[in-house]
């Protein structure tokens, strides 16, 4: 379970220091959401290591300023198919 000291510092795909909670648990103390203000990532405390810290956030995932200025638009969702 989280406690206060594990209240995260930083985006953990891109580093940015400045992030914002976004949920807590229904139940106090379980978890809460936090959300990166550069990248939008989001996590939930209670999440492994390898997606909330980024000492163990894996390389391939990680993100520069770089990145994020250059990434390509999300693509957008093609129209459901019919005649299923
Ligand atoms: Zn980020």
């Amino acid at each position: 379970m989280s406690d206060k000291s594990s209240e995260p510092t930083e985006c953990p795909r891109c580093g940015y220091r400045s992030l914002d909670l976004l949920y807590v648990s229904p139940v106090a103390g379980a978890w809460e959401v936090y959300q990166c203000r550069q990248c939008l990532y989001c996590w939930r405390t209670s999440e492994p290591a390898r997606r909330t810290q980024r000492s163990a956030y894996p390389e391939s995932f990680k993100m520069t300023l770089e990145d994020i200025r250059n990434a390509p638009e999300v693509p957008t969702i093609p129209p459901l198919r019919t005649g299923a």
